[in-house]
């Protein structure tokens, strides 16, 4: 971002419930059975086929809405927004249009700038549509499986600055409904779907410049990177005069470029009105205690939790937070007691790296992992030789930190005499280097220290490395 503009992005999230059931019938809510099998005359949208609201649905809207601090609606109904597409059987979609089950709430996100207020405008419940299956020679085909799949629309305020805010955001909303098993929230699946809604304008300005809407944006990686190319290509239009025109664009992993999929319908194009098959939505007061009262420890109580109880700073403990299942790991290895510092260290450099927080899926237990941390806090081993033994145990979960250490002969070199030997013989031969470095050049000791571990095989003891070294070279 160049200093004489300002992003401004707003998001729209679909969440898919988890619901035994769909929104408005008994078929199975579940993904990726054969295609056309749970289905029914509501959800396939036949004439005369009666919905009715499943209850489930309204307690996870009110869930979701008091975990993100909502108000939540005494009152609400549902309407048909009109649209036509050939997965929407029905010719509509029942969503929400006044009234959504919650409204006015806001999210606290962490960034490299510290901490900012996201705030939400609302969130309703819809159906999710069918899904179209283009097969090559067969032309395209209907999955009615995810017709009337429950959702949810969280729509946020254009509170948003920058790329990094916008994954904050949307890290801190999935923590919070896996949390509250609201949700599974998988972007790879499809139950968490995000649109952004993006404009440009000068620094300074008050006035928001021409949006634009970007759907098909199916990992974090492509969300990133649609923002930065959409940004650069309004600053360029701005700054030659040219015209934008608010439209939905796609995305497109290959080209790595977005594209005008159509220009905007505005919201009189989809002629809301009340369904009238459906009753009244009416949430009351004892309701909205009961589940308040169920609500589990949240991201933010529990972020709070480990900054007190172990010291970590707030961006290590937003990022442990950041799923139940990252928690649950970094907390099981705290249990099997190694020092929570380092483990949180190993986390966010080493396992984030094989394993991303968001599919979070790691092939080694937390009593093995806190043994290989324990050895490099008692100097068994150093911070490389553990990183070794936890990528061959994702490899090969049958083996131990014991047995690697043991094959690997990662046994940690802490004698001095003996490293003062290797370092000897390494001084003589580095003249180069050692010359740069005591002619204050202090990076050229990397080279040296890079030469110490090369011939102990990544053995020596860093620290001790570097002391034995600033001695003799004086
Ligand atoms: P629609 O339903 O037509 O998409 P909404 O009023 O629901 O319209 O807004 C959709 C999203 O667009 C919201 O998240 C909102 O914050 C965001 N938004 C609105 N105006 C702008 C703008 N000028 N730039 C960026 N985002 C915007
Ligand atoms: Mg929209
Ligand atoms: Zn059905």
């Amino acid at each position: 971002m160049t200093n004489n503009y300002e992003t401004v992005m707003g998001l729209e999230v679909h969440v898919e419930l988890k619901t035994k059931t769909k929104i408005f019938c008994n078929c199975a809510n579940k993904f990726g059975d054969k295609p056309n099998t749970n289905t029914c005359p509501v959800c396939l949208g036949l004439p005369g086929a009666i919905p009715v609201l499943n209850e489930k649905v309204l307690d996870l809207a009110v869930t979701a809405g008091l975990a993100t601090n909502c108000e939540i609606s005494r009152i609400g109904k549902q309407d048909r927004k009109n649209y036509f597409y050939p997965d929407l059987a029905k010719g509509y979609q029942i969503s929400q249009d006044e009234n959504p089950i919650c409204h006015d709430g806001y999210l606290d996100i962490e960034t490299s700038r510290g901490k900012k207020r996201i705030r939400i405008n609302r969130m309703h419940i819809e159906e999710d549509a069918g899904k179209l299956i283009h097969e090559e020679g067969l032309g395209s085909l209907v999955d009615n499986n995810r017709a009337g799949t429950p959702l949810i629309e969280i729509v946020s305020e254009p509170d948003l600055r920058s790329a990094e805010e916008v994954l904050a955001y949307l890290q801190k909303l999935r923590a919070i409904l896996t949390y509250t098993d609201v949700s599974d929230a998988k972007m790879n699946e499809g139950s968490f779907r995000c649109d952004v809604n993006l404009s440009v304008r000068e620094a300074g300005k008050e006035e928001f410049g021409t949006r634009v809407e970007m759907k098909n944006l199916n990992s974090f990686q492509s969300i990133q990177r649609a923002i930065e190319y959409e940004t650069a290509r309004h600053i360029k239009a701005v700054e030659s005069g040219e015209e934008l025109i608010q439209e939905t664009r796609g995305y497109s992993q290959d080209t790595r470029k977005t594209y005008s999929m159509r220009s905007k319908e505005d919201a009189a194009d989809y002629r809301f009105i009340p369904d009238p098959d459906l009753m009244p939505i009416i949430i009351t007061d004892e309701k909205i205690e009961e589940i308040k009262e169920s609500l589990p420890e949240l991201p933010d109580a529990r972020k709070a939790r480990y900054t007190e109880e172990y010291g970590l700073s707030n961006y290590d403990a937003e990022q442990l937070t950041s799923s139940i299942e990252v928690a649950t790991f970094f907390e099981e290895t705290v249990k099997n007691g190694a020092n929570p510092k380092s483990v949180a260290n190993l986390i966010i450099t080493e396992i984030f790296r094989l394993s991303s927080p968001e599919d979070f899926d790691v092939n080694i237990s937390p009593a093995a992992f806190a043994e290989t941390i324990e050895f490099v806090d008692n100097g068994r081993i150093n911070l490389g030789s553990a990183k070794k033994i936890i990528e061959i145990i994702f490899e090969n979960p049958e083996k131990t930190p014991e047995s690697i250490i043991f094959e690997e002969d990662l046994e940690q070199i802490n004698d001095r005499t003996i490293l003062g030997k290797i370092i000897d013989d390494v001084i003589l031969h580095s003249k180069k280097a050692v010359d740069e470095y005591r002619s204050g050049k202090e990076k050229a000791l990397q080279a040296v220290i890079g030469q110490v571990m090369g011939k102990t095989k990544g053995k020596a003891n860093p620290q001790l490395t570097i002391d034995i070294l600033k001695e003799k070279l004086g």
